[in-house]
């Protein structure tokens, strides 16, 4: 029979791989939960309703990439493209909207229906922060913050950008929107095809092309700063007052507009050249009308959502795995003894590993293909005398240790 592939787009985590991811993870709800964030799992299939609401239908999330299919009782669901409509949805699905603000972390797999290539996969992971029910600038800088401690935890922060700009309220965006479209009209015949497309569904999108007849239009299109309302300009300012507080340095990007239609006043990324053209690490902004479209009240909110994928490429390495014992029995009538020591090394936390059969000669290979830092030698003699060989297996050292006093001799390196 002919062997069996992942889905295109799906990748196996294991080993050193899956403990980078973990490492990715681990640093993150460590540095969220410092920051106040409580983590949440929602479920990977939702009500297909949960995304078209709040996704917008322009997106390219929604009208190309999600994985979405009707369940055996007929109802249409999806499997999560991203966490914030989810997070949005389980405020109102569990009575939360009176217990604000409510800050959230969370982390697991999303789907999208993608070209797969370095960085980009058809199952990816996310980890996110969200802070929902706050509408100061102080928390969409608390947002960016704790990302950045997160970066800095990683030792990624030095590689990337934080690039931060302003999409103003519904008021300062239907002005700039005009401003807007009126520009690249102008320019309509050198827009490539699909920013054609875009130019009155959402023009916006335009901005954040990769095209690169595109970005040389886009390169001389006016910014929102000329349309924001008082309010709007308030927000911002007083978010570039706050990041300078927290100690966060950005570059402001007029260009940043997010790919998913619910954002509103702040939209950031932390962006690398490390990556090729995925260079987004963490993304996110302020989204004030999503936990409405979920059913609840007015609740504005900010949060982000970074790949793990692409952080682990980054990141440092985490220490790796304590070095194990290997036990080593001499003879079948030494077996029971020697899994019984085994056992007695793991009740006392260290890590100990035997081989289910072999010689000596054999066993020993195995102790340094797994990169024992002990042997635990049991034989018949040993064994009779209440003993056991421990071998240094860096200094080559051998001792006669008591079987009683193995744990509390093995307990560091
Ligand atoms: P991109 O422009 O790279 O497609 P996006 O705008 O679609 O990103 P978001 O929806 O904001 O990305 O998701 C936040 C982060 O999740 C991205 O910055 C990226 O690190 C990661 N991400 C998004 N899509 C994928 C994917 N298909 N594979 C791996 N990571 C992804
Ligand atoms: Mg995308």
């Amino acid at each position: 029979m002919s062997a069996l592939q992942p889905v295109r787009g799906t990748r196996d985590l294991i080993g050193e791989e899956l403990r980078q991811h973990r490492h990715v993870i681990d640093t993150a709800r460590r540095i969220a939960e410092l920051w106040g964030f409580d983590e949440w799992a929602t479920p990977i299939l939702e009500d297909t309703r949960v995304f078209t609401r709040s996704l917008g239908d322009t997106s390219d999330v929604v009208t190309k990439e999600m994985y979405t299919f009707l369940d055996r009782g007929g109802d249409s669901v999806t499997l999560r493209p991203e966490n914030t409509a989810g997070v949005c949805r389980a405020l109102v699905s569990n009575g939360l909207t009176q217990a604000l603000p409510q800050k959230v972390f969370y982390a697991g797999p999303m789907f999208r229906y993608e070209r797969p290539q370095k960085g980009r996969y058809r199952q990816f992971h996310q980890i996110g922060i969200e802070t929902l029910g706050a509408a100061e600038a102080l928390a969409d800088a608390e947002i960016i913050a704790c990302g950045q401690a997160i970066l800095d935890a990683l030792g990624v922060a030095k590689d990337t950008v934080l690039e931060v700009n302003t999409l103003g309220d519904k008021q300062s965006r239907d002005a700039y929107r005009s401003a807007l479209v009126a520009f690249l009209s102008r320019h309509e015949e050198r827009l490539s095809p699909e920013s054609r497309a875009r130019l009155h569904r959402n023009p916006l999108r335009v901005l954040d092309s990769k095209e690169a007849e595109d970005r040389a239009i886009v390169a001389d299109a006016p910014d929102i700063f000329a349309h924001l309302t008082e309010a709007a300009r308030a927000h911002w300012e007083a978010l570039l007052k706050w990041l300078a507080v927290f100690g966060v340095p950005y570059r402001v990007n007029p260009r940043i507009v997010r790919g998913l239609d619910y954002y509103s006043h702040t939209a950031f990324e932390f962006v690398t050249d490390r990556l090729g053209a995925q260079g987004t690490v963490m993304a996110g902004g302020r989204y004030d009308g999503l936990v409405e479209e979920m059913g609840g009240p007015h609740t504005p909110s900010v949060g982000w959502a970074a790949g793990v994928e692409r952080l682990a490429m980054l990141a440092d390495s985490p220490p790796p795995p304590a070095a194990p014992i290997a036990v080593i029995p001499v003879g079948e009538v030494v077996e029971a003894e020697a899994v019984r020591v085994l056992v007695g090394l793991r009740r006392a936390g260290i890590r100990a590993e035997m081989a289910f059969r072999g010689t000596l000669k054999r066993r020993m290979e195995r102790a340094n293909r797994i990169a024992a830092r002990a042997a635990v030698i049991l034989g018949e003699d040993e064994v009779a005398r209440g003993v056991a060989q421990v071998k240094d297996l860096r200094s080559g050292e051998q001792a006669e240790v008591p079987l009683a006093a193995l744990p509390e001799r093995l307990r560091t390196a």
